[in-house]
């Protein structure tokens, strides 16, 4: 499989993407001073799937926040340098020929290293729900890696701010978790280093559903057509994207839980408390002038990053026994997770029947699937329900 042909190059940093947003409308810039707590989620809610928010002195705080960068699926294509309709096949192909990062010396990411971090003065870190435990980092990259192979692992994690040095973390048993129980076997603990601030491919690829030990971060190469730039951590020898805005650097504890939660959560309901896992932070690096990235819970933003990479490895699935399934869409009005189309070129009775029983098996989450065929925007939802 040869890779779509593609008319623009991709995007390679947060700011990069920003500047270009800003320069086709898509940038609202508030006021400065906009509150952490509730009003800076409220705003960027407000906004969400319209245009991108850029929050200047949150807070008071010195570092900038943004908002909203990818809730749009065009938006998604446009940083990769795609036409929607190529974006599917351009992200499973990138998937199945992962790209080895390049370890570089300096990296704008460690310009400024705080040794004696602490949480609440270093970084301006919102409070997005009424009932949110407190302040969240929504848009963290976690990188670990495995105690056994040595290869790398990303995912977003959503990490409550516990303390000045001390982090809460949901962790599902998928592979950082896998990691960390074989680390929490020995006694020991787990490395990790949080990437706050990334560009929207190398978010994008970090929900990618590749196997274990595929570094995520080889995808995202593979997505900019070069090898991502990483660079050692100062207290670890995790690797993280060197030109990203900042890492956290900090260790989960060994049999340590503490109570996490209650946060709002991808179907735009709280996800409960409940005593979790604990990440202690040793160092924070970041640019000189380092931007801060959330996500709003439930948000197009955290929708879309979710959901096309699912599209993708469904679509994939689905076209290696069913060559007449054209195209998937995992429609918002089912938080791109539950509910499923899929536009077919029909060719006997029947067909889609066995296309559904492949299409429930393809991921646990699918609950409701409409099958249509090729005439059917299935990118309206409203064309949809028409057919
Ligand atoms: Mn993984």
């Amino acid at each position: 499989m040869t890779a779509p042909r593609s008319n623009l190059a991709p995007f390679t940093t947060l700011r990069d993407w920003l500047a270009h947003l800003a320069s086709t409308g898509r940038l609202a810039v508030t006021r400065p001073n906009v509150g952490l707590k509730h009003e800076l989620s409220a705003i960027a809610k407000r906004l969400d799937g319209e245009r991108a928010t850029l929050f200047p002195s949150p807070g008071g705080h010195s570092i900038p926040i943004t908002s909203g960068i990818v809730s749009d699926r065009r938006w998604i294509a446009e940083a990769m340098g795609v036409t929607p309709a190529e974006m599917l096949p351009r992200f499973e192909h990138a998937a199945n020929n992962p790209l080895p990062c390049q370890e570089v010396a300096d990296a704008p990411v460690q310009a400024v290293v705080e040794t004696d971090p602490d949480l609440y003065r270093d970084l301006p870190i919102p409070t997005h729900n009424e009932h949110d435990s407190g302040p969240y980092i929504a848009a963290g990259l976690m990188i670990s890696k495995s105690p056994e192979t040595g290869r790398q692992n990303v995912a977003i994690i959503r990490l409550q701010v516990s303390g000045p040095k001390r982090l809460g973390g949901l962790f599902l048993p998928r592979h950082t978790h896998h990691f960390y129980e074989i680390a929490e076997r020995k006694g020991e603990a787990l490395h990790v280093a949080i990437v706050i601030g990334s560009d929207p491919l190398t978010l994008l690829s970090s929900q990618a559903i590749a196997p274990l030990d595929q570094d995520e971060l080889e995808i995202a190469g593979a997505l900019q057509g070069r090898p991502l730039p990483v660079v050692r951590c100062k207290t670890s020898d995790l690797l993280v994207p060197a030109e990203s805005e900042c890492v956290v650097e900090g260790r989960m504890l060994p049999k340590v839980r503490e109570p996490e939660g209650p946060f709002g959560e991808f179907p735009q309901y709280y996800g409960p408390r409940a005593d979790r896992h604990v990440i202690e932070v040793d160092a924070i690096t970041r640019r000189e002038d380092a931007i801060f990235h959330t996500i709003n819970g439930g948000g197009r933003e955290h929708l879309m990053l979710g959901g096309i990479p699912r599209e993708a490895t469904i679509l994939a699935h689905l076209r290696r026994t069913f060559p007449g399934v054209k195209d998937v869409h995992l429609p918002p009005g089912g938080v791109c997770r539950y509910h499923l189309y899929i536009k077919i070129a029909k060719r006997a009775d029947g067909e889609p029947k066995n296309i559904m029983m492949g299409a429930f098996a393809a991921h646990y989450d699918i609950k409701h699937i409409v099958i249509v065929d090729e005439d059917v925007d299935i990118h309206d939802p409203e064309k949809v329900e028409w057919a």
